[in-house]
């Protein structure tokens, strides 16, 4: 079968959005009409009979406008109170959403503790079950309040491939403001070439990662991007990196089109979640 059919058939589907997907730019407010689609998109995606996971940044952004804070701010207390306030608010408006398409959602707030604990990952793991049992879907952020720099992942992308190995998901989508990869970066390098497949991230692949093209208000640039790809290929699922310009592309990828770029499942039974986590930062 044709590796974007299969698609079609994966059953449990981690989505990642980014802040900059989610807010305005100008102003940082809650891009409402944005976060409807995607969770109409959701609830599409979840009454075809799917699992699905939402990783959802926005916190310290949302925070940032409810408290009138304009300037980029570097100190931590800060952003970790803005972080107290904006997902909260940010919760509020997704439960409010979810509701009205009669679909029940839960937060899961982590840190690289959930990981790197054996206790703590075991009872994540049961909650994560028993949520996608119940035909909730979880919503996973990094606990911003709380985390330090020992204890951060840093940034979604490499949360949610983390979120979709800890879960054995099928599916990771990483939705973003760009196509997907390209071998150069397409904002300075007309020549750059789109990249539709990946079937094995090699070291020609990690190069085309290092030309910068994140955007400002998130944190993962394409890096970060491929290194998620690893994780969350080696753990058996496939990735894709896909345009969030229009939300609705959600269900063409879930129909088998070819939008954005599929990094191919590459199930390596050595890889231990554990151990990558523990190295993130050395
Ligand atoms: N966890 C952060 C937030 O919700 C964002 C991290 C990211 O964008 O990668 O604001």
């Amino acid at each position: 079968m044709n590796l974007r059919e299969a698609i079609k058939d994966k059953k449990r589907i981690v989505v990642k959005i980014g802040s900059s997907s989610l807010t305005h730019p100008e102003t940082g407010g809650i891009d409402y009409t944005r976060l409807e689609t995607l969770v109409r998109e959701l609830c599409n995606i979840r009454n075809s009979g799917k699992e699905v996971v939402l990783v959802s940044s926005g916190a310290i952004s949302v925070g940032k406008r409810a408290v009138h804070i304009k300037d980029a701010n570097h100190d931590i207390a800060v952003k970790q109170a803005c972080a107290a306030v904006g997902q909260a608010r940010l919760m509020m408006v997704y439960q409010k959403i979810f509701a009205e398409y009669s679909q029940v959602c839960a937060q899961v707030l982590m840190t690289k503790d959930t990981i790197t604990n054996e206790l703590n990952r075991y009872n994540a793991h049961n909650t994560f079950m028993k949520l996608l049992e119940l035909g909730v879907i979880p919503i996973v952020n990094e606990n911003d309040t709380i985390s330090t720099f020992e204890i951060k992942f840093g940034d979604n992308d490499t949360l949610s491939a983390i979120v979709a190995s800890l879960i054995d998901a099928d599916l990771l989508i990483l939705l973003s403001d760009i196509d997907g990869l390209y071998s150069d970066n397409p904002r300075t390098n007309p020549d750059a070439e789109f990249i539709e497949i990946v079937e094995k991230i090699d070291d020609r692949i990690l190069e085309m990662g290092k030309s910068e093209t994140g955007s400002s208000v998130g944190t993962g640039g394409m890096n970060t991007k491929i290194h998620a790809a690893q994780i969350a290929t080696k753990s058996g699922a496939d990735m894709i990196i896909a345009n969030s310009e229009d939300i609705h592309i959600l269900h063409r990828i879930m129909d088998g089109r070819d939008f954005g770029t599929l990094f191919v499942a590459d199930k390596d039974d050595d890889f231990e979640l554990i151990d990558y986590v523990k190295n993130l930062d050395e």
